[in-house]
């Protein structure tokens, strides 16, 4: 597999303000990594890793929607292949597979009872490639994507149903949904809490989210610092395992599985000791991805 550098838009003066830490409310922060044209400070209270003062929504949806929207698109299809099976892979970790079995059950043919397809929906779906496998397995598909040549490109070439813009503002039904997958999206909203709730308000009673993001309790990230190479311009928060629980389960979330992985990136170290410390970060959970799985209670 090839070696896959984390997107990054190229640093440029933006309109920024302070805020509150959005998990907690707290307004007191020390510095946390320092790195060259940006840092990250830490909440005292919660400890949440964020940019503050940080770049306001209008510049976050001209990076993605903007001025850097079809050099983004270009990054994406070269690294289809290798992101599609990262992200499956996850997934499997996840449990999502099994879970799929006893969704897509209910449509097997034959079933007098024959239910609607369940629907999945990514947000942040870039091309649509995971959309297009999982339709392909039985599930109604819906992507969200900033990134308008992105969104266009899976519409039009993969035929899939994509909302150009974000979970915010796409307007989605309450309890529409069965499964929300957010791959590596969350660490670049400007306010990951509104962002959860929203996901909550639209799945289903007992359904599921998939949440994927950097890990910066994880092996790499404590190895390497503010030279990490989640520690970048468009991550405007870096969650710990810790942190990103807070947030899910104060939007009502139950946490069933978290998983990790990644313990040394491709090139930093001989193949053998990588392999090592990919199964020991593995296998004590501190790696350099987390994904957690959560359900939004059955009865409301
Ligand atoms: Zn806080």
């Amino acid at each position: 597999m090839k070696n896959i550098k984390t997107w990054s838009t190229p640093i440029r003066a933006e309109a920024k303000k302070y805020i509150p830490c959005p998990l907690c409310g707290s307004t007191s922060f020390v510095p946390a990594l320092t790195c060259e044209g940006f840092s990250f400070v830490r909440c005292t209270h919660c400890s949440l890793v964020q940019q503050n003062p940080q770049p306001v929504q209008e510049a976050i949806e001209n990076r993605y929607g903007g001025h850097s929207s079809q050099a983004y698109l270009e990054y994406e299809l070269h690294n289809e292949a290798p992101f599609l099976s990262l992200q499956i892979k996850g997934l499997e970790d996840g449990g999502f597979f099994k879970l799929e079995k006893q969704f897509l059950r209910t449509m097997a043919p034959g079933n007098g009872n024959r239910a609607e397809q369940p629907l999945v929906l990514d947000i942040g779906c870039a091309t649509g490639a995971l959309l297009e496998k999982l339709r392909d397995r039985g599930w109604d598909t819906l992507g969200i994507e900033l990134c308008g040549p992105a969104a266009d490109y899976a519409r039009e070439v993969r035929k899939l149903p994509v909302i150009t813009g974000t979970i915010e503002t796409a307007g989605l039904a309450a309890a529409s949904v069965d499964i929300v997958l957010a791959s590596h999206v969350i660490e670049h909203v400007n306010n990951p809490k509104v962002f959860v709730d929203e996901i909550y308000r639209v799945l289903k009673p007992g359904g599921y989210f998939f949440i994927t993001t950097p890990n910066i309790d994880g092996f790499q990230a404590r190895l390497f610092g503010s030279r990490w190479r989640s520690a970048i311009f468009d991550h405007l928060y870096l969650f710990s395992k810790r942190t990103l629980a807070q947030l899910l389960i104060g939007a009502g979330f139950a946490i069933e599985a978290v998983v990790s992985w990644g313990g040394l990136a491709k090139g930093s170290a001989p193949t053998l000791v990588k392999v090592m410390a990919d199964r020991l970060a593995k296998r004590l959970n501190w790696g350099d991805v987390v994904l957690m799985r959560c359900r939004k209670a059955s009865c409301q």
